[in-house]
């Protein structure tokens, strides 16, 4: 049976892929916490657009901000220094800014403090890029989810409509693509499968048959 304490679970890939919708079934099935990375990224990155700090601005000014920032999550809401930001960092923009910001080195180390931080003291479930290779190399469980670029943006797309029926597919599709872009070339910690992760390639399965195969790994961990 799962260890309560510092049983980790890390799931990466790219976006669009699935992991948080996995991620937190798995996490109320199996009564542990959920960790999601992604929106710690899209707050700094909300904090930054909101303080007109771009992301070649001044070192200095970008560390002075972080020093005062704090991320959380609290009843599966995100807060950015206590503040609930849950909706507010699911725009475009902000999107658009975390993909890019989450390529500095400054934004990445103060995050991952705060994620280790967080894998530390209780049994959790984390989904990002870089989970199982850098956050938490010695993961007792890891998952790589992929799914093709066009899937990926199929179901984003459907989400979408729903909201604005203007929004066309190909743009969905490109936005896609630009962000597996920026994830896989960054020079510090760039999306790749760590080598004891498990692929599960999640094109043409459900959320309940993917679902199904991660819990299966999990308890026989
Ligand atoms: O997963 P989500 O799309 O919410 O992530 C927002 C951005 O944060 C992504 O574009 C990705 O580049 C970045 N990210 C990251 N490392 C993580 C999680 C997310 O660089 N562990």
């Amino acid at each position: 049976m799962m260890a309560a304490q510092g049983f980790r679970v890390a799931i990466d890939g790219p976006s669009g892929a699935g992991k948080s919708t996995i991620a937190k079934i798995l996490a109320n099935e199996l009564g542990i916490d959920y960790i999601d990375t992604g929106a710690m990224y899209r707050a700094i990155a909300l904090k930054m657009l909101e303080n007109g700090i771009d992301i070649d601005a001044d070192p200095a000014v970008l560390g002075e901000m972080l020093a005062h920032t704090d991320v959380d999550f609290a009843q599966g809401k995100t807060l950015l220094d206590g503040v609930d930001v849950s909706d507010r960092i699911r725009t475009a923009a902000v999107t658009d800014m975390a993909s890019k910001s989450s390529a500095l080195p400054q934004v990445r180390e103060k995050l991952v403090v705060l994620q280790r931080a967080m894998g530390e003291k209780k049994a959790v479930i984390m989904d990002g890029r870089d989970i199982g290779t850098n956050v938490f190399p010695s993961a007792e469980v890891k998952f790589f989810m992929t799914a093709s670029p066009e899937e990926r943006a199929s179901r984003r797309w459907a989400e979408m409509k729903e909201k604005d029926p203007t929004v066309s597919f190909e743009a969905v599709l490109a936005a896609i693509e630009e962000r597996d872009y920026n994830d896989s070339h960054r020079a510090l910690n760039p999306l790749t499968k760590a080598d004891d992760a498990i692929e599960i390639d999640t094109d043409g399965l459900d959320i309940e048959s993917v679902t199904a195969i991660l819990r299966a790994r999990i308890e026989s961990a």
